[in-house]
């Protein structure tokens, strides 16, 4: 049974095409310019190899150039989000039909998740945020961010459904048990870790209704050897 659904903030709830992310991206890129001292060049490399070695860029810097977690958050968050994405009445609409808790589970800070569920019109449906404050920067996919969850929550990996635009991100949480969903319009083929893919998030509740009609299957046919002569 699901009980709780964790839901990715950035390109999960909204589009890529919104171009938030590339916003985030570019800012990150002069962040690292004007506090680093980089040329355009050695800041994406940074940048890059930060992102693959500890999942974010800012645990790198964090870890490496002992930044400040806030300022860095603040100055790469700084987006006009309006000029980018807009209330979402279909989304409203998709998450008031579900009946799970509903939890924002990002890598970017409290107040740019508060921004964006404003933005969308859908912060209302959600019983909390965990930011990457609240894993203590060990974010996703780093697995202690998937225990941390579980236990901020008070819902076991098996009973929690994980919705992301990103495989990687979905990896640690399918190994702990949980159900994966993988959004986004370019994601081809399949995948040992992904149990579900959608277009847009505003499917979800299709994801829900096959999920419990494959437990109700489940549960007929144990049932019906014991109810036989
Ligand atoms: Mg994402």
């Amino acid at each position: 049974m699901i009980r709780a659904i964790l839901f990715d903030l950035d390109d999960t709830l909204y589009p890529r095409q919104a171009g938030i992310m590339e916003q985030i991206r570019i800012l990150m890129l002069r962040y690292l310019r004007t506090r680093l001292d980089l040329s355009p060049e050695e800041a994406d490399t940074l940048r890059r190899r930060y992102f693959q070695e500890f999942g974010t860029t800012m645990r790198g810097l964090q870890l490496n150039h002992h930044i400040d977690v806030d300022e860095f958050l603040d100055f790469v968050h700084d987006i006009p989000l309006r000029n980018h994405i807009q209330l979402n009445p279909e989304l409203d609409a998709a998450l008031a039909s579900l009946s799970q808790q509903k939890v924002v589970f990002t890598n970017a800070s409290r107040e740019h998740a508060e921004r964006v569920l404003d933005a969308l019109g859908v912060a209302h449906h959600f019983d909390r945020i965990v930011d990457v404050r609240d894993v203590g920067f060990e974010s996703k996919p780093q697995m202690a961010a998937y225990r941390r969850i579980c236990e901020l929550i008070e819902v076991p990996p098996e009973e929690c459904l994980l919705v992301e635009d990103n495989v990687r991100n979905l990896r640690p949480g399918k190994s702990l048990g949980m159900t994966t969903v993988l959004v986004g319009e370019d994601h081809e083929g399949t995948d040992p870790d992904v149990d579900y893919v959608l277009d847009r998030v505003e499917g979800i509740g299709q994801v829900i209704r096959e999920i419990e009609q494959a437990a109700l299957a489940e549960a007929r046919r144990e049932v019906a050897p014991r109810s036989k002569p």
